[in-house]
């Protein structure tokens, strides 16, 4: 490094992009630093951004426990066990979130230390040639000069100017996640990702659920068999998803919220204790861009970078749910790691087609690739494998048979082209296919390899057999 430079690489966000950037930045002999200006509620700073703070992590540990306490109540007893009395201990669940989240996010300060990456809590502003002002939590400011800068800042809930978060009825995913009681009757604005999921967790813990959602389908962006097979579930569960709905205004009051939106029948009104608004995120970059940055932002607020995310501006980098595409952990991690390659001036790649989507309902919802109408509308010919959950041997004796694995292949040369699952460890199965397809694998090289039997990833291979009308455990397909 010269000595002009304080840093080699100066990474301006601690969630899943940036910290694999730093890291990796580290990992390949640089000197790196890492700001983050996460807050908790209690004043507190951690890195992990959203993701592990009020993010992935929570709704994950609150959809286990929740899951876990609906099948208990529900399922147990077709196994032959009678549990007695079930009684909900929110507050418990609520600490054993806390708790996974505190230890998750301490894990990634030691992880950036050992390292050797300098950790600091503040804001990054990016000023002009790469000088990064530093506003540390005590409010000292510095400067860092450095060779790169790495911008992660991530994104934050959308809000709807017709009602605004008030943080006590009217709230936001964060909230949704840390609510002390489950409210009696509950609406979910969006029945996109967050709402799917968060709508799911208090439903199974009581709660009455309404989910307006502005468009006409549920899921448009997953494959149509899997959304409507979804659809039927979310259902069963109890979630009541009103599509169409077009919200237009809120108003909260001593008896609640009242709600006020219009759907195919006219002006319809709802009141509820707690409404969850969850209608998008949008990139966040507030303080971030001083004055000579040169960094662009687009019209929807994304930083503006290339394919290989750099913003055009020498040696500045953007990653992660700041800039285009999918906001998807993964994603963002994959980004840092490759622009931290490319900063060493190693290969990188990252395969935007192949970026896998997880919705950790139940059942839950996984898929890689294209759909059969993307196929369709851009004229390629495809053959179709399909396998029920219903005739597997391992789904049925965990007692979650709902679902199917589908596998689409090209008809011309066999080519893995998407895989679409619901049920069962979905987010897990899919893991294979985005391997095989990585490797362009075909539907034969499924085929062709070994599953272990009785396992779940039986379906996988038996829906590639499916595709050839060759499935040995289902005729009927
Ligand atoms: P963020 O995680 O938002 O991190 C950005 C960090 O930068 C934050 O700590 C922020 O405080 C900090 N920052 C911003 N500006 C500055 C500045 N000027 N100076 C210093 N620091 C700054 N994705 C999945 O893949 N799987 C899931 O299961 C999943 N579940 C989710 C559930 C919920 C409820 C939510 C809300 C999101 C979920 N996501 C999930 C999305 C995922 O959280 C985001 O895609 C991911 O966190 C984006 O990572 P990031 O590092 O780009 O941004
Ligand atoms: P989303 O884009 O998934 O869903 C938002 C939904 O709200 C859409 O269906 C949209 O049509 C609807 N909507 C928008 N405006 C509306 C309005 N005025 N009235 C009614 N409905 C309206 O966004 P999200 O669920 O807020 O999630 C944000 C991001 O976080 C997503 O990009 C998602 O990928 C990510 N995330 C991922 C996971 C996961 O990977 N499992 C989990 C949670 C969040």
């Amino acid at each position: 490094m010269s000595d002009d430079f304080d840093y080699d690489v100066v990474v301006i966000g601690g969630g899943p992009a940036g910290y694999p950037t730093a890291i990796r930045a580290a990992q390949n002999g640089l000197k790196v630093a890492c700001i983050d200006g996460w807050k908790n509620r209690d004043g507190s700073s951690a890195f992990g951004g959203t993701c592990l703070n009020a993010g992935c992590i929570p709704s994950k540990a609150l959809l286990e426990s929740s899951e876990l306490w609906h099948r208990a109540r529900h399922e147990f007893a077709v196994h032959g066990i009678k549990a007695g009395n079930l009684s909900l201990d929110l507050a418990a669940m609520q600490k054993r979130r806390a708790a996974i989240v505190r230890s998750m996010t301490g894990g990634i300060a030691s992880l950036l230390k050992g390292a050797g990456v300098a950790p600091m809590f503040g804001t990054g502003k990016l000023l002009a040639d790469r000088v990064v002002e530093l506003t540390g939590t005590d409010g000292k400011v510095s400067r860092l000069r450095a060779r790169h800068v790495v911008l992660a800042s991530g994104s934050v809930p959308t809000e709807l100017k017709s009602l605004p978060f008030d943080g006590k009825q009217i709230i936001d995913s964060w909230g949704a996640l840390e609510l002390e009681a489950v409210p009696k009757r509950l609406c979910v604005i969006g029945a996109g990702v967050i709402g799917l999921e968060l709508g799911s967790v208090w439903r199974r813990l009581g709660a009455e659920v309404v989910m307006l959602e502005a468009l006409e389908s549920l899921l448009p962006m997953a494959d149509v068999q899997l959304a409507t097979e979804a659809g039927k579930h979310f259902r069963k569960l109890g979630l009541d998803i009103r599509l169409g709905a077009k919200v237009s205004g809120a108003a909260a009051g001593p008896d609640g919220v009242s709600v006020q939106y219009t759907d195919s029948k006219g002006a319809q009104s709802l009141l509820v204790d707690t409404l969850i608004v969850a209608v998008g995120r949008r990139p966040y970059t507030h303080g971030l861009l001083g004055e000579g940055s040169g960094v662009r932002v687009d019209e929807r607020g994304f930083i503006s970078v290339d394919d290989h995310c750099a913003t055009g501006v020498e040696n500045v980098w953007a990653v992660g749910d700041v800039v285009r595409g999918p906001m998807l952990a993964h994603k963002g991690k994959d980004e840092g790691v490759a622009v931290a390659d490319r900063i060493a001036g190693r290969y990188a790649h990252v395969n935007y087609a192949l970026i896998p989507s997880v919705i950790y309902t139940a059942p839950e919802i996984a898929w890689v690739g294209q759909t059969e109408a993307q196929l369709q509308a851009a004229h390629v010919e495809f053959k179709v494998g399909v396998f029920p959950f219903a005739a597997s041997g391992r789904a049925r004796a965990m007692e979650s048979s709902a679902g199917f694995v589908k596998l689409i292949a090209a008809r011309a040369t066999d080519e893995i082209l998407g895989v679409h699952i619901i049920g069962p460890l979905a987010g897990e199965l899919i893991a294979e296919a985005v391997l095989a397809m990585e490797f362009r694998g075909s539907a034969e090289d499924l085929q062709r390899t070994i599953h272990a039997h009785p396992t779940l990833s039986e379906a996988l291979h038996e829906a590639a057999l499916a595709a050839d009308k060759r499935a040995i455990d289902n005729l009927n397909r």
